[in-house]
């Protein structure tokens, strides 16, 4: 075993009890395989000076040489920052400092030349460098560079007070190197190494650390991520397969009347391909002897419903109850109608039951599930209270899965004596990478197409400069007998702010629609259920032309005569939410619109979320956009997998790699289910060490 990589941090030369609380504290670094595997985030190139005219914003570091002169201290009673300026034969440019400012004043000599090194930004249309790295030059002097690449590490205030900045981490890591070297061994088997091109371990460790060139750095990188990757994989497969072997599931051997008298008599429109390939994917696991667990992706609109209630009435074929459960009252209630409507007359017992079920109601209907008269259940999180008990629970389908944890999923698998098959319909579609690991151990089903005949949403980004036009259009609209929602962000930090932004635009909007020509509503999340309700029936209804809200309209609703979208601030919601919305129009016949209103100060990243919205119609391109823009520690369900806790490898960058050491692993597994192969032993050591909660050094090791 590695046992000197669990040596305690403070026996590392140079880390005493107090640096060793302090690493602990801000980096959770307590052995020498913590610090091992504490990797620099990136590497700056000092083997080179660059011309101030070569600096570029993307991100990257630059050496630069040159005088500096006019220092400045800003502010009028305390100086808030000094500035200065830089200028070599190319050009200048402006140094920024807001920090150690009586150092700064006495740092420079006018006239003198200067080391200086940062990361450029843009500041009012042009280059500035925010608190750079300064070295004195001395002409003729050997030209200081030649010192090439360094790493540089993620750091705090507290660890640079204790002279652990970059520099102070680097030195530990070197000390660290020294005296471990040669106990470094190889984690992965010799066939892997040769197949993949892969460095060796110790050579990958160093490198990562002290790299001898840039090719260096990537082949260290790909070594180790390769790594952490395929541990990854190798878990989830395992998990999966565990999970199928072990839980026994219903087996639903037939389709019977209850299918087949819908699917001739009933469906009111042929299928997508894509429907009918994931139905059939759907009925092959609920007939297989295991107990399913599907993730059913599918953008806004591509008929997800139909396919989970095709296979609510396999399970009743079956014998079997089935239920669905929705994230709020108007879209279980909304599930309920278009499910009734689809069924019509066939002989097929539905419920209602939500937090405002009455309660002679509930109690009918328990008493309905328990004698199995009841066939289908349909609500919110009331199904999962522990008076609901169903007689022979076969299928359940949960919509819009990042609402719900994975403990309330788990309460409903117990509403039954062997699990019930679950279905997890999600509309936000999750990039493919992202799925492969976050949801890994999951089966995954995809409706990649949209019913035949709808127009693309023409997405519009309006300035609120423009907003006459915008109020214009919406008037055309409603003549001609269309809906429209307008959108207002409400997020908790700021609520009450939002609220009166919500609200003052609901105002306003009555001054420009006014009654009785026009009908305005509002809904909000602070309005009582009964209210909620009644608002969004009358609009449902078509008697509201337009409904002013927060994102409580986000998930489901179908309003088919609804065609506009106002999403006003645009810019400050997310990707995948901006798409979600959307979803809420185009679900008719009628050209439908998405106008995104923002004002004219955009951040970066604001500016590009709404290009992409403008662009592209597909959830998952979007999806990917997201992910890159984001990463993915902010992506929908992300949040509950240990499996974003990575060292090197990033889900939103390395997909590749990710596809790569999944189809690896599949193929070790399907020879050597078990890795008892010699050859794999290597393998098996890491992931019983990572059993053992070795986690850290396991994943990376
Ligand atoms: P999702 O839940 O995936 O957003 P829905 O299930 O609500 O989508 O379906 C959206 C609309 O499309 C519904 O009005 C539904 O009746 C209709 N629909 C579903 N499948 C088809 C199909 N194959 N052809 C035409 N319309 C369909
Ligand atoms: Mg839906």
């Amino acid at each position: 075993m590695n046992t000197i990589f669990e040596t305690p941090i403070t026996y590392l030369k140079g880390v005493g009890p107090k640096r060793a609380d302090i690493l602990k504290k801000e980096l959770g670094i307590q052995t020498f395989a913590d610090l091992l595997t504490y990797f620099p985030f990136r590497y700056v190139d000092k083997s080179r000076i660059y011309k101030i005219k070569e600096v570029t914003n993307d991100n990257t570091w630059f050496q630069l040489r040159g005088t500096v002169s006019n220092l400045q201290s800003i502010g009028a009673k305390r100086v808030s920052r000094i500035t200065a300026t830089l200028t070599d034969e190319s050009g200048s440019m402006e140094l920024v400092w807001f920090k150690g400012l009586s150092w700064v004043k006495n740092r420079f000599e006018a006239g003198k030349v200067y080391t200086i090194f940062g990361k450029p930004s843009v500041f009012n249309n042009s280059y500035n460098m925010v608190h750079p790295e300064v070295e004195d030059y001395k002409a003729g002097e050997d030209d200081g560079v030649g010192q090439r690449l360094e790493g540089i590490y993620r750091t705090t205030e507290q660890l640079k007070s204790n002279g652990l900045g970059t520099r102070g981490i680097t030195k530990l890591i070197r000390n660290l190197l020294l005296q471990i070297k040669n106990n470094i061994k190889e984690t992965l088997p010799e066939y892997v190494l040769e197949h993949y091109q892969l460095i060796g371990r110790s050579s990958a460790l160093l490198n990562i650390h002290f790299p001898g060139n840039p090719k260096l750095i990537s082949a260290a990188e790909n070594r180790l991520k390769f790594e952490e990757l395929l541990l990854v994989q190798l878990q989830l497969l395992q998990q999966k397969k565990l999970l199928t072997e072990k839980v026994r599931g219903q087996v639903f051997t037939k389709v019977g009347d209850f299918f087949n008298e819908f699917y001739k008599s009933h469906l009111p429109f042929e299928l997508t391909n894509a429907q009918k390939r994931v139905i059939k994917e759907i009925r092959k696991d609920m007939g297989s002897g295991s107990q399913m667990n599907r993730l059913l992706q599918g953008d806004v609109g591509s008929g997800k419903t139909l396919v989970a209630l095709m296979n609510m009435l396999i399970a009743m074929d079956n014998g079997c109850q089935a239920c669905l459960m929705a994230p709020t009252e108007i879209l279980a209630n909304q599930h309920l109608q278009s499910i009734a409507r689809l069924l019509g007359d066939m002989d097929v017992e539905i419920a209602l039951l939500t937090g405002s079920t009455k309660k002679a109601q509930r109690k009918h209907i328990h008493e309905r599930l328990k004698t199995a008269q009841l066939n289908i259940l349909i609500g919110t999180h009331a199904l999962i209270e522990d008076e609901v008990v169903f007689a022979n629970l076969g299928f359940v389908v949960i919509d819009e899965q990042h609402r719900f944890g994975v403990a309330q999923r788990a309460r409903l698998w117990s509403k039954s004596s062997s699990p019930p098959h679950v279905l997890v319909m999600t509309a936000t579609p999750i990039p493919r990478t992202l799925a492969m690991t976050v949801y890994g151990n999951l089966d995954i089903s995809i409706i990649d197409e949209l019913p035949p005949g709808r127009k693309p949403i023409k997405t519009i980004h309006f300035f609120d400069s423009k907003r006459l036009r915008v109020t214009g259009f919406i008037r055309e609209q409603i003549k001609s007998g269309r809906q429209v929602y307008i959108v207002y962000p409400l997020i908790s930090e700021s609520e009450k702010l939002d609220l009166k932004n919500l609200m003052d635009g609901f105002e306003q909007l009555q001054r420009d629609f006014p009654s009785p020509d026009y009908f305005v509503s509002v809904l909000h999340g602070r309005m009582k259920a009964d209210d909620k309700d009644y608002e969004m029936k009358r609009f449902v209804d078509g008697k509201t032309d337009i409904m002013v809200s927060t994102t409580v309209i986000e998930v489901g609703v179908d309003v088919p005569n609804a065609t506009i979208m106002v999403i006003e601030n645009a810019e400050r919601f997310g990707l995948s939410q901006l798409h979600q919305l959307r979803g809420r129009v185009g679900r008719g016949s009628d050209q439908s619109y998405c106008v995104l209103m923002s004002s004219f100060k955009l951040s970066e990243e604001g500016r590009k979320r709404l290009e992409i919205m403008v662009q592209s119609n597909d959830g998952f391109e979007i999806a990917e956009a997201d992910l890159k823009l984001r990463g993915p520690g902010d992506m929908a369900g992300t949040k509950q997998s240990g499996m974003l806790e990575l060292k090197i490898a990033n889900l939103a960058r390395d997909g590749d790699m990710i596809a790569k050491t999944r189809q690896l692993a599949m193929r070790i597994l399907e020879k050597d289910p078990d890795l008892t192969n010699p050859m794999n032993q290597l393998l098996l050591t890491q992931l019983k060490q990572i059993q053992q909660g070795k986690q850290d050094w396991g994943r990376i090791s």
